[in-house]
């Protein structure tokens, strides 16, 4: 099982909404208040991101870095 978790950088965000269409566990939504620009940018809400990438691949902006691990890896010494 994988575990992910996403960096949005909310300044670059213009608030298109296409990662949160195109994310499968519904983990992301529009924020409430805005960024730099003026747009409501987008968040993650939910802990049950895969690292699927599918957000940070439509990503007009490229605004989003996502990050994985798999669960319970222990570690190697
Ligand atoms: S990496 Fe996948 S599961 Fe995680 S927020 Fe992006 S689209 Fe959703
Ligand atoms: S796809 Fe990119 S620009 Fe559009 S809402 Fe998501 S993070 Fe913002």
């Amino acid at each position: 099982m994988i575990r992910g978790t996403v960096i949005i950088d909310k300044d670059l965000c213009k608030g298109c909404e296409l990662c949160i269409v195109a994310c499968p566990q519904t983990s992301l939504a529009l924020s409430k208040s805005i960024n730099v620009s003026g747009y409501r940018f987008a968040e993650l809400v939910e802990t049950n991101c895969t690292g699927c990438v599918n957000c940070a691949l439509v990503c007009p902006e490229v605004a989003i870095k996502v990050y994985r691990k798999a669960k319970g890896t222990k570690k190697v010494v």
